[in-house]
């Protein structure tokens, strides 16, 4: 069900990367510290994972793109995950939901989905 995965800001994602999840789908490959952990940080990080500690991080703000020679650290971290939900596996009226977690170095943090803010479902 899962369809995409899309990060931004998210430790050594500065840019935005999305990633299509196809039906063959396996593995993510590559060199020692590409980024491979990260990818599954970020998907844990989306579905609410609270302890920093097992995104391999000591807090909040650590996940955010710190920065590199090249380029300025970033302000804020997105990571969307998009579902077929063609089968209303969510009972939620659209055929597609994408989950976004947002957090600001500030601290503020939200949830959205389908770009809207979590809080306008309760
Ligand atoms: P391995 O195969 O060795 O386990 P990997 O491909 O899983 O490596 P990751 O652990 O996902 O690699 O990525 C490590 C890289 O992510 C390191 O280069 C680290 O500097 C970078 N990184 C982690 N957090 C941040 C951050 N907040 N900003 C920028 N880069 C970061």
């Amino acid at each position: 069900m899962l369809k995409q995965i899309c990060i931004q800001g998210f430790k050594s994602f500065a840019d935005r990367t999305c990633i299509d999840i196809f039906k063959a789908f396996t593995v993510i490959i590559g060199p020692n510290g590409s980024g491979k952990s990260n990818i599954a940080d970020a998907v844990s990080w989306v579905l609410g994972e609270q302890r920093y500690s097992l995104l391999r991080s000591s807090r909040a703000e650590e996940i955010i793109f710190a920065g590199s020679n090249e380029r300025k650290k970033m302000g804020m971290c997105e990571v969307s995950v998009t579902f077929d939900n063609s089968t209303h596996f969510f009972p939620l009226e659209y055929s597609e939901i994408m989950l976004t977690r947002r957090l600001f170095r500030s601290g503020e943090s939200s949830f959205f989905i389908n770009k809207m803010s979590i809080e306008r479902y309760s």
